[in-house]
């Protein structure tokens, strides 16, 4: 006879019946299990917030004061009928994926993913399961990145050349992961400025006990040529970015910026090809490490790629989410 699933799909999130919460809810409910800090994947106005130690501190950050629990990396909790634990998603520091099993069925929420280490973020670790949901934010072949240490090694370069011309580079990337990835792996060529949304993030982390650089404040008129400033996308071409101090060199860190339509419509003569999410290999990997008879997909080129794992001879199926990716758009923590 068949079970009962699991997890459900719902119209506030993934529901698991026999524990009677919710993992990552985009409507309010009375207990939610958040992987990380990022706004689609943790919103305000749940009952009680379970998230691990490490993604808590910017969840709060971010929401106030919350009624939430701390969880260790793999530590069993017994939730109703089930047993949930949190493991490296690698995406962020402190982000999730997390596991539920049901009398010996085991599905895995993966979240927001990304199987190449980066030096800062717990590194990514497969989970043997029966179902896995899975992001496809970059669900397409063409989709392969640079390793991280190369895409650097760009930035440093370009970083060098705007500074041997007098000029400050400003780099737009995301507030929470992307701009702390970068501040750490890059050599200390020059001071570091921060934008105040992604200081925030960044001072929380660096309390937290996360090797980051020493940064200081990009306010007008006070970064000198040769400096380093950190903003969210947002703040690229606008006024704000013209009265840093010296002439501005602008770039956006981003994996959308693999397309170059996206790179002219935004007006950038530079980007930087680094994501915080999986490529199609690493998607590819990941899954086929979990073993799973049945994907859900979710995120980015769903449709493509649920037909891809079908000619895979996988289980596979699109399920909608209120969860936004990886986004072109330069609004928003991701
Ligand atoms: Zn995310
Ligand atoms: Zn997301």
């Amino acid at each position: 006879m068949a079970r009962d699933p699991v997890l459900t799909f719902t119209d506030r999130g993934i529901f698991c019946p026999a524990g009677g919460f919710h993992i990552d809810p985009w409507r309010p409910v009375d207990r939610a299990l958040v992987t990380h800090g990022h706004s689609d994947h943790a919103r305000p106005g749940h009952g009680r917030y379970l998230a691990t130690g490490a993604a808590l501190p910017v969840i709060r950050h971010r929401l106030g004061d919350i009624a939430a629990e701390a969880i260790g990396w793999a530590e069993p909790r017994r939730i109703g009928d089930v047993t949930v634990s949190f493991h490296p998603a690698g995406h962020v520091p402190g982000s999730a994926q997390i596991r539920v099993e049901h009398r010996g069925e085991v599905w895995v929420v993966s979240g927001d993913y990304k199987t190449e280490a980066d030096g800062l973020s717990e590194p990514f670790e497969p989970l043997r399961c029966d179902a896995f949901i899975s992001e496809c934010t970059f669900g397409l072949p063409i989709f392969r990145w640079a390793p991280q240490a190369q895409v650097m090694q760009d930035i440093a370069d370009w970083w060098a050349a705007n500074a041997a011309e007098g000029r400050i580079s400003l780099v737009g990337a995301y507030g929470l992961g992307k701009a702390q990835r970068i501040m750490a792996a890059l050599p200390a060529l020059g001071p570091i400025h921060t934008h105040g949304a992604v200081e925030g993030p960044t001072a929380i982390l660096r309390a937290q006990g996360y090797a980051l650089p020493p940064t200081l404040p990009a306010r007008a008129g006070a970064v000198p040529p040769g400096a380093l400033v950190l903003a969210p996308p947002s703040a690229l071409n606008t006024p704000w970015a013209d009265r840093l101090g010296a002439p501005v060199a602008q770039a956006f860190a981003s994996g959308w910026m693999a397309l170059r339509g996206i790179r002219r419509r935004r007006g950038l003569a530079t980007g930087f090809v680094i994501s915080d999410h999986a490529d199609w290999p690493g998607l590819n990997a990941a899954i086929a490490a979990t073993g799973a008879e049945r994907v859900f997909v979710t995120h980015g080129y769903t449709t493509p790629f649920r037909r891809w794992l079908a000619g895979q001879g996988r289980d596979a199926r699109v399920v909608e989410t209120g969860w936004s990716g990886d986004g072109e758009e330069p609004e928003g923590l991701e």
